[in-house]
């Protein structure tokens, strides 16, 4: 199905009104889509058409009951004009992590890979060249089927759209660590890369930002004893010398940066610990100066450090480090994603 994936060219090109060097994140969008419809039973074949708006019927169940998931990578150019994808494979197994959970069909991986690597040709020119800059890709599945049942729709939709970006994060960001709300549950869906997550989250954080902050790290929701992410992204948290983050469970998103900078981290003599993390052992390390650093991590900010946290009324500054380990950890991944370093884990794939 994969073989002959039809092109469908946009008459004029807006590449030259693309300015690359001062590229937004996410909000500049490439000439083409990949779409793929799954109707009857089976997924159709995939297309490469021009990226405009799409048309859905107002009861489609996507509107109304969020059958919705998506997934979040990059694509590089190196210095000798290859394109490179980081772990690009484990991007479509979780989507279709995500769309077991949420009752959405499995996308095959040759329709995932194979479409995505002819989309990323089509759209050479659109991946940026500059240090720092990427292509951002936004895959995605939803329910395009209709009907006000609240049931699983008989009807869905994958689409790859890519979008030229610039550096996700300016700056350090303030955390709020968060009391009352929780992005998951035990048995809920925050493992999964599903639309409602996201939506859910909007509103404590923008409690948090009235406050003064950017960002809220989430609690475990029957506690709120134990850190678990920052935003949207994995936290790493930094005790005298060990490298902390938590463990990936049913609240706690299986983040391919965060594996992978526990492994980076691991071979190149850091040392780190995957455990619960409790808001106590933060702020007593905080108060007594072991706390060094925490910073999150995930596919858009690569790795975005945390200058202070604010906890029950106390805000706690860190230290500014000469040679913080997210600097360093930071290096070490985007040599390898941009093809500057040797590849030892076989993480890239070239297009
Ligand atoms: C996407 C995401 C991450 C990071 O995952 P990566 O694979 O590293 O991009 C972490 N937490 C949440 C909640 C996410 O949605």
């Amino acid at each position: 199905m994969t073989e002959n994936i039809e092109i469908q060219r946009v008459k004029e090109s807006k590449i030259s009104s693309v300015d690359f060097d001062n590229l937004p994140f996410g909000s500049v969008y490439s000439d083409h889509m990949l779409t793929c419809d799954y109707i009857d039973g089976k997924w159709q074949a995939p297309k490469i058409e021009p990226f405009a708006p799409i048309s859905l019927n107002p009861s489609a169940k996507i509107f109304h009951y969020g059958q919705s998931i998506f997934e979040g990578m990059k694509a590089y150019k190196d210095d000798k004009g290859n394109t490179l994808l980081f772990r690009p494979l484990e991007n479509c197994k979780r989507l279709n992590k995500s769309a077991e959970r949420l009752v959405i069909p499995q996308i095959p991986e040759d329709i995932f890979m194979e479409g995505l690597k002819q989309l990323l040709k089509v759209d050479n020119d659109f991946i940026p060249t500059k240090e720092g800059s990427s292509l951002y890709i936004r895959p995605f599945m939803f329910a395009s089927g209709n009907g006000f049942h609240a049931s699983p729709a008989d009807a869905y939709k994958f689409i790859i759209c890519t979008a030229p970006s610039g550096a996700y994060f300016a700056g350090k960001v303030k955390v709020l660590i968060e009391e009352k709300y929780a992005r998951a549950a035990n048995g809920g869906v925050g493992f999964a890369k599903a639309g409602g997550n996201y939506a859910a989250q909007f509103y404590p954080t923008q409690l948090a930002i009235e406050k003064g902050y950017n960002q809220v790290i989430w609690t475990d929701d029957n506690t709120h004893q134990f850190i678990e992410e920052a935003g949207a992204m994995n936290i790493f948290v930094r005790i005298n010398d060990t490298l902390i983050t938590s463990p990936t469970s049913d609240r706690i998103l299986d983040g391919i940066t965060r594996k992978s900078i526990l492994q980076i981290a691991e071979d190149n003599g850091i040392q780190t610990e995957v455990r619960k993390i409790s808001v106590g052992e933060v702020v007593e390390a905080a108060k007594d100066g072991s706390l060094k650093e925490m910073f999150g991590a995930g596919t858009a900010a690569v790795i975005s450090p945390i200058a202070g946290f604010g906890y029950q009324e106390n805000d706690f500054d860190l230290p500014e480090l000469e040679n913080p380990y997210a600097a360093q950890l930071k290096k070490l991944i985007t040599d390898i994603q941009t093809n500057k370093t040797e590849d030892p884990y076989g993480w890239r794939v070239f297009v």
